[in-house]
């Protein structure tokens, strides 16, 4: 009943396959972590036969339950050259898991330059020409497809950024309006994607239905148990439904850490005009949506759609971590300029994350100056038109640094770090020094607890309690990325018991299986454990788990703190 999709574009060959059992009981970044770590040959070229993109709804993935249709996009990555997932809203993982795939594996390449786009519905799967696709943007690729499979479909895809095979290339994913706003964004994807020739997946769920579950009562229960947690969490409840993950500008620069002008302060003198206050209050004079959800079966609902003075549509609502990237770390506070960047960034196929670093580390290179909103407008125009220049920023913060002389360069396995400074937010640091994924935030989100106080309260200024609590999170993010579910359940999670029993209850409903809490933690930790073995057979050592040294030597206003976490501390996180 449930399937591994293998698609080969070197031969053009499409097999179904039964679940292998080295691959049972996982789902989502569970599984796609699983199937890098056993097919994919570590030293091998991101962008060459070897490698394997996966693309995996989770174990939760096509039922009822909220918030679980997240899909987790894997490879090995052509950013940091470790193991790789990232995940996704959107309706992709919902569709798939409804179609009864587990999984869809893209192997092999494509080396005579030409495109081909995937069909995948019900027992039918097609792999046809998709030449006239060549060189559009995500937004026009979608616009095509739809006219050629209707608007009921899902759609993934990359912009050329994903042909020209850049570092900071993404995998877009149509949301509820079919449109490709969502992005499995980080560690250049979209590259390896683009390096087989595959520059879509139209996924038909017309004839899909909802996965089977073997106690539906128990489910049915448990589903309403969850969804009540999550309505009940002022973050879920209120906060992220009113104002979008954008709430936390405000949030984060009050406690100091939001990285402004390429990470050298904690606070943002513009702050206020890109926070989510303002993004809720001009779109509602614009007569825009101001809460959505980007999958079916979201309750939380963070997104809006930005319309521009006219009322045109420009993009969804960018995401906190985009209008930091794109806004104050490039010391930009124009809302519409950030919202045009974030557009093209979706368009074209970018990380907005990698971009927005990119953009602020050639700042500090000279190459234009801090707060020249026109400026960085014109580098992304350099992006989408392809040129060398455009090339290198698309290529992500790392390469930008040497091209242009900046010895300040925030990335971490060469990723580039995201909206909190490690210095004023320090259990995110370890974090960002110790994930599987490069820096990444939501590997383990730290800042619920040094700053929301979900969950607990630890110091972010202090050094003390960071190591544990980065660890805890980061075992039970892995959890939750092979269930599918949205990361913003971590909030409820975190504070109300009931809310983590009835994930563990779900999935034993699902499957008719007995599992505890316990087995829960324990699977997290397996996942990270594969990752970590991947990597470490890649050639990272413990010299890899560090943040860059301008963190440990310059303090950072208003706290004038330093990343002050021993190396050897950092050294056991992993110790499990
Ligand atoms: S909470 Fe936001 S990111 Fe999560 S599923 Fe809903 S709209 Fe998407």
């Amino acid at each position: 009943m449930f399937k591994i999709l293998r698609v080969n574009m070197s031969d053009l060959s499409i097999k179904s396959e039964e679940i292998p059992e080295a691959y049972q009981g996982l789902g989502g970044r569970g599984l796609t972590s699983a199937i890098v770590l056993k097919e994919v040959e570590p030293t091998c070229s991101p962008i060459g036969a070897g490698n394997k993109l996966i693309l995996a709804p989770g174990l939760l993935g096509g039922t009822n339950c909220a918030n679980s249709g997240r899909i987790s996009v894997g490879a090995k990555s052509p950013l940091t050259g470790g193991i790789k997932e990232s995940n996704s809203g959107g309706q992709a993982g919902q569709y798939l898991a409804k179609l009864g795939i587990f999984a869809i594996v893209v192997e092999g390449l494509r080396e005579d330059g030409k495109l081909y786009k995937l069909y995948v519905a019900k027992d039918k799967y097609e792999l046809s020409p998709a030449d006239d696709l060549k060189g559009l943007g995500n937004y026009a690729t979608v616009d095509k497809l739809k006219n050629e499979f209707g608007d009921k479909a899902g759609f993934v895809s990359i912009g050329p950024a994903g042909e020209w095979k850049l570092a900071a290339a993404s995998v877009a994913i149509t949301d509820t309006e079919v449109r490709p706003t969502r992005h499995a964004g980080r560690g250049g994807l979209g590259a390896v994607m683009g390096s087989k020739g595959l520059k879509a997946i139209v996924i038909d769920p017309s004839e899909g239905e909802l996965a089977p579950i073997v106690d539906k009562e128990a489910f049915k229960g448990a589903a309403k148990r969850f969804a009540k947690a999550l309505s009940e969490h002022a973050v879920t409840g209120q906060g992220l439904p009113t104002y979008g993950t954008d709430v936390l500008i405000n949030i984060i620069n009050e406690a100091g850490g939001l990285p402004t002008r390429n990470f050298s302060s904690g606070r943002f003198e513009g702050a206020d005009k890109v926070g989510g206050e303002t993004l809720n209050k001009i779109t509602v004079e614009r007569k825009g949506n101001p809460t959505r959800g980007c999958m079916t079966g979201c309750v939380i609902r963070c997104s809006g759609d930005f319309l521009d003075k006219k009322g045109q549509f420009v993009s969804k609502w960018p995401e906190y971590e985009t209008v930091w990237a794109l806004g104050p770390n490039c010391e930009i506070d124009d809302l519409e300029a950030i919202a045009r960047m974030d557009r093209a960034c979706d368009d074209i196929g970018l990380d907005t994350i990698e971009t927005g670093n990119a953009l602020a580390v050639a700042m500090e290179g000279g190459v234009k100056e801090f707060g020249d909103a026109a400026g960085a407008e014109e580098l992304m125009a350099e992006i989408v038109k392809g040129t060398p220049l455009g090339r290198i920023l698309g290529s992500g913060a790392a390469v930008v640094g040497k091209t242009f002389g900046v010895r300040r360069i925030p990335v971490v396995k060469n990723q580039a770090l995201p909206a909190y400074d490690p210095r004023a937010v320090k259990g995110v640091g370890v974090t960002y020094a110790t994930s599987t994924m490069g820096a990444d935030h939501t590997a383990g989100y730290a800042v619920a607890t040094n700053i929301m106080k979900a969950g607990g309260d630890v110091d972010p200024l202090k050094a003390e309690g960071q190591v544990k609590l980065s660890r805890d999170l980061q075992v039970a993010t892995a959890a939750i990325d092979t269930a599918g579910l949205c990361l913003f359940v971590a909030f409820p999670v975190l504070d109300i018991p009931d809310a983590f029993n009835a994930i563990v209850d779900m999935i034993n409903a699902k499957y008719g299986l007995s599992l505890t809490g316990d087995d829960v933690g324990s699977l997290g930790q397996r996942v990270l454990k594969m990752e970590r073995d991947f990597n470490m057979r890649a050639g990272f050592t413990s010299a890899d788990d560090r943040l860059p040294e301008f963190f440990k030597n310059e303090k950072l206003s208003p706290h004038n703190e330093v990343f002050d976490i021993p190396d050897e501390e950092l050294d056991t996180v992993f110790n499990f």
